[in-house]
């Protein structure tokens, strides 16, 4: 037997943050274990602090050494940031800073958030299980730009003794074109049909997002279903026949609420992965991948989290920053195994099934591995 060929090693940075960011984190790293075992995936992986936890490390929740060994990596991990004993911290010093950072630094600026609904869990949403079952809808966030980094943004006191705050919702077009244009090609892997979402009966940005999702149409997409769709309504559609829609690609402060939305349909937040992904760097796609969850102080420490979120997490690594499809599928179905057996956290339990914590459900999932491996 001959070395690992070179091109074989994948660098792969992990922050796992805060919370319950380290449990979730250690679920992930024992399935790359798994891979790296059995699947000859080798990786040469480095931690660092982000959010709270490099707060109270280093004094800064975004670190420029996190940020340089975040991009010399080919796919970066993290688990979630923030918690309530930073809440009262400066704006710049509160853990979020981390996360809107690395995302910026990354030039990640496309987040992929899939909503699938595994069978064994379609009781468990709060929609009717008609609704709910076989959904499979990806929504594509625009992540580096718009109202979360526009400027001016920030707040002032007025002569009248007010305070005055602004943020500022603001798009270029080469911004909007690139987002569109992936949500397109996703969409080409998909069922072929784009839903574009924004608010262009009262914003300049809307206006200006319809315009270039039409041009792409036109000139680059036209085997793409192309439809428009004001996000209010969407986030009511959404509810009312999620089915109607394989990907919607929206704007940064839309995504973030359309997506966690969606999440809900799926039954539990502790079950959505999501990648966010840059320009192409060589062979590699860099990317963040992060549960969609937060830190859940609530939980924290207690071997109770859901790690599915994360593992799936590293199932999106595998498809988009390594192209290791078959890999990708094999955790996904190794997930869907776990809970047709039965198995289930706390967030996702229901009468009759096995409950397990943080660190069984992971062996589990292992051992599914192991089974369908052979
Ligand atoms: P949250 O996602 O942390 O928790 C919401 C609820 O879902 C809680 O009841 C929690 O226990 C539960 N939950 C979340 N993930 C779970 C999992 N994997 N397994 C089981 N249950 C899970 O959102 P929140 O409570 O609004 O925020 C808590 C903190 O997390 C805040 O400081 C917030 O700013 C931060 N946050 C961080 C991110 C991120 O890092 N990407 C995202 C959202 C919120």
């Amino acid at each position: 037997m001959g070395a690992e060929p070179f091109f074989d090693m994948h660098k792969i940075y992990m922050t796992p943050g805060d919370g319950i960011g380290p449990e979730v984190m250690d679920a992930t790293r024992r399935v790359m274990g798994w891979y790296s075992q059995n699947r000859n995936f080798a990786f040469d992986s480095q931690e660092g602090p982000i959010g709270g936890a490099a707060y109270e490390a280093t004094g800064t929740p975004d670190p420029d050494q996190t940020m340089a060994d975040a991009k010399a990596a080919d796919a970066v991990f993290l688990g979630a940031v923030g918690g309530p004993q930073w809440d009262s911290l400066p704006y710049d010093k509160k853990p979020e800073r981390g996360l809107l950072r690395i995302r910026k630094e990354l030039g990640a600026f496309a987040n992929l958030r899939p909503a699938i609904c595994f069978d064994a869990l379609k009781d468990a949403s709060s929609l009717k299980p008609e609704i709910v079952s076989g959904l499979d809808i990806l929504i594509v966030r625009e992540l580096t730009g718009g109202v979360y980094f526009g400027e001016p943004k920030g707040t002032t006191v007025l002569p009248d003794g007010q305070k005055r705050a602004v943020d500022t919702q603001v798009y270029t077009s080469s911004e909007i074109e690139r987002i569109i244009r992936a949500a397109f090609e996703l969409a080409r892997l998909r069922n072929k049909r784009l839903a574009s979402a924004e608010k262009s009966n009262v914003m300049m940005t809307g206006i200006l997002w319809r315009e270039i999702a039409n041009h792409l149409h036109k000139t680059e997409f036209q085997d793409v279903e192309l439809t428009h769709i004001l996000a209010d309504n969407c986030a009511m559609q959404l509810v009312r026949n999620p089915k109607q829609f394989d990907v919607i690609v929206t704007d940064n402060l839309f995504g973030d609420v359309l997506s966690d939305e969606a999440a809900q349909l799926t039954g539990s937040i502790g079950m959505l992965p999501s990648a966010s992904l840059g320009a192409r760097k060589g062979e590699y796609l860099p990317a963040l991948y992060e549960p969609i969850h937060g830190s859940a102080p609530d939980i924290a420490g207690k071997d109770l989290a859901n790690p599915i979120a994360s593992i799936l997490s590293f199932a999106m690594c595998l498809r988009y920053s390594f192209e290791r499809r078959e890999d990708a599928a094999l955790l996904d179905k190794a997930v869907e195994t776990v809970l047709q057996e039965g198995y289930r956290t706390g967030d996702i339990m229901q009468p009759g099934m096995n409950k397990v914590g943080t660190s069984a459900m992971t062996s589990t999932i292992l051992k599914a591995l192991d089974r369908l491996a052979v």
